[in-house]
């Protein structure tokens, strides 16, 4: 049932450390909409029936209010048929590096989880906003994963279970780049090198299934 799948990734979002309180989001397609978790409730207050049914207008067609972001939530299904569940963090590096406004280059060949050579940072825009959707459906071009400027980061996948695993891949490497950052500039692989690693990939996991 998407409403208990979605329950339980926020919850595991939470024990992961990736969110907490009232901070981030999650959604999972269902039919010609989406459910998606609620506005300002902290994780530990919902239930499944805190989950909200959408449709692709933005419409919410069962109770509760959807979580603000829903915009981006649903601009991402629109353009990206292959994604099944969205997931929006405010986790501690991703965060971090997000008010850089800096995108992360391939200083790591993990990287490539994200879907290419560079996880983007989209331009700040107030969060809930259409120009917030906008930014972001740009910044996730040919990727699974985007930081938001001064706010934090999108996971996408074909299922919560994916999405939630790029979403803590992508924290592990925004620690990694800090962490680089305080002793040093970090060398990044070339795009040849990254070309070997997108075919090695190919064979590696579940990231391409
Ligand atoms: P919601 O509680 O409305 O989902 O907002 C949290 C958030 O992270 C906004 O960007
Ligand atoms: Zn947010």
């Amino acid at each position: 049932m998407p409403r208990e799948a979605l329950l339980n990734s926020a919850l595991a979002l939470q024990a992961l450390g990736l969110n907490q309180g009232t901070s981030g989001n999650a959604s999972v397609r269902q039919g010609d909409g989406f459910v998606i978790t609620p506005s300002g409730m902290p994780i530990d207050e919902m239930n499944a029936n805190s989950m909200v049914e959408m449709n692709m207008l933005g419409g919410a067609i069962s109770a509760g209010k959807p979580s603000s972001e829903w915009r981006f939530h649903r601009d991402i299904y629109q353009a990206r048929q292959e994604v099944g569940a969205v997931i929006h963090t405010h986790s501690m590096f991703a965060t971090t590096l997000a008010c850089l406004r800096k995108d992360i280059p391939p200083f790591h060949y993990m990287i490539a989880v994200a879907g290419g050579d560079s996880i983007r940072c989209a331009p700040y825009a107030l969060f809930g906003t259409q120009a917030l959707s906008d930014h972001a459906i740009e910044a996730l071009k040919k990727r699974r994963a985007c930081l938001l400027a001064n706010h934090g980061m999108i996971a996408v996948g074909k299922t919560l279970q994916q999405a939630q695993e790029v979403a803590k891949e992508v924290e592990t490497l925004c620690e990694q780049y800090w962490r680089a950052l305080q002793i040093g500039e970090p060398h990044n692989l070339t795009a040849e090198e990254m070309q070997d690693v997108f075919e090695q990939f190919k064979g590696y996991g579940n990231w391409n299934k």
